[in-house]
């Protein structure tokens, strides 16, 4: 595990929608930052819960794909130049004697932020695990629930879980680099796109993998060796796959983890917040989006966007308690057009 040490202005956990608008409001305001997130992407709940689907409540956008959203929020960031950590959670935040913030990921990234803004929505999301006795001591070595390097899996007997786009791209784009490949899902419909399903469907009838409509009902060991999966049909039948790997698409479930545990006010398993500038319990430490309550809290996309401006002040004010607030608007000022990298 490398392990990375940064200062920061601020350190942004969850990129969500809510979490990038914040990049923008501090960008604004002069304000660098780091923005963490566990999943390997941008986007929270509209990439991976529903990236096609159209979203009508958007100010301005009559409708607007939820990954598009998240494209065109993308893009917006893109002149305050924040750095990106993806794929770590944020395990530990405490707070220093010198009134700063020790922020540390999963992979080892470590940081001292002057200032933290909490835009972790429903929770970090956790693949949902193969949950037979033993998997837990093969989890990273034989049993994945993501692909880190697909040459990992070439020349080995392979058995695929799951029945979603990760389960059948991964199908399709092994099947003829292992040296076996059956795919095991507990129905004979798919969640995944109809076009992969089909080609997974033709390498079957080419002899080229094995389709099982089924479930794991435990792991097959040679002495401490993983040497298979045993399987039960829809028919009844028990059988045992070769799997020297084992990848499992189960989807992503939520989880409030680590953020309930850094001693901040909670309300309703969310981050207790006051309407003036989205501060939690703990001053320096902002909650916007989801992941916030308090009276009248609604969880709309729109209502974190409204969150993060203001909390990009309440930071502002924060980081530089001496300093005059002014509002000013991006048409007429001159040094905001140069954040943004406009204008004359
Ligand atoms: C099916 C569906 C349809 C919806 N339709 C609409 C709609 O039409 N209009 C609307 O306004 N809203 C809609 N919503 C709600 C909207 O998606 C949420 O309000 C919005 O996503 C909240 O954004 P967020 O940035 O607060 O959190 P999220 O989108 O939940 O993102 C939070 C991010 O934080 C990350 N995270 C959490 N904890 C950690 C940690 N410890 N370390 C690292 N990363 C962490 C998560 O991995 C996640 O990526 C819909 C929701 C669903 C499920």
């Amino acid at each position: 595990m490398s392990v990375v040490s940064k200062n920061s202005d601020v350190v942004i956990i969850g990129a969500g929608p809510c979490g990038l608008f914040q990049i923008f409001e501090l960008g604004l305001l002069g304000i660098q930052c780091d923005i963490v997130d566990s999943l390997p992407q941008p986007g929270g709940q509209c990439t991976e819960l529903y990236p096609d689907k159209p979203i009508y409540d958007i100010p301005a956008l009559p409708i607007c794909g939820a990954q598009e959203l998240i494209d065109r929020l993308m893009e917006q960031t893109k002149p305050f130049g924040a750095t990106f950590h993806f794929g770590q959670e944020v395990t530990e935040l405490k707070k220093l004697e010198n009134g700063k913030f020790h922020v540390a990921t999963s992979t080892g990234t470590q940081f001292v932020a002057t200032c933290v803004v909490i835009a972790g929505g429903v929770g970090s999301f956790q693949p949902r695990r193969l949950s037979v006795p033993g998997a837990e001591a093969f989890e990273g070595r034989h049993i994945h629930y993501r692909v880190k390097s697909a040459s990992d899996f070439h020349g080995k007997s392979l058995v695929i879980l799951g029945g979603g786009d990760s389960a059948l791209d991964w199908t399709v784009a092994l099947c003829e680099k292992a040296k076996s490949l059956h795919l095991v899902h507990r129905r004979a419909e798919f969640r995944g796109a109809p076009a992969t399903a089909a080609r997974m469907q033709e390498l079957v009838e080419a002899g080229k993998m094995k389709f099982h409509e089924g479930t794991v009902q435990s792991l097959h060991l040679d002495g401490e060796k993983l040497a298979g999966l045993n399987i039960e049909t829809k028919d009844g039948r028990k059988t045992t796959l070769p799997a020297e790997q084992v990848l499992a698409f189960f989807g992503l479930h939520p989880k409030l983890g680590p953020i309930a545990e850094w001693g901040l006010e909670l309300d309703k398993k969310a981050l207790k917040v006051d309407t003036e500038k989205f501060q939690s319990s703990v001053p320096g430490i902002f909650a916007i989006g989801d992941i916030n309550h308090y009276p009248g809290k609604k969880k709309l996309i729109l209502s974190g966007f409204h969150e993060a401006a203001l909390a990009a002040f309440g930071i502002q004010h924060h980081m530089n308690p001496e300093k005059r607030q002014f509002l000013q608007y991006t048409t007429t000022s001159p040094i905001m057009q140069k954040r943004l990298g406009v204008g004359g």
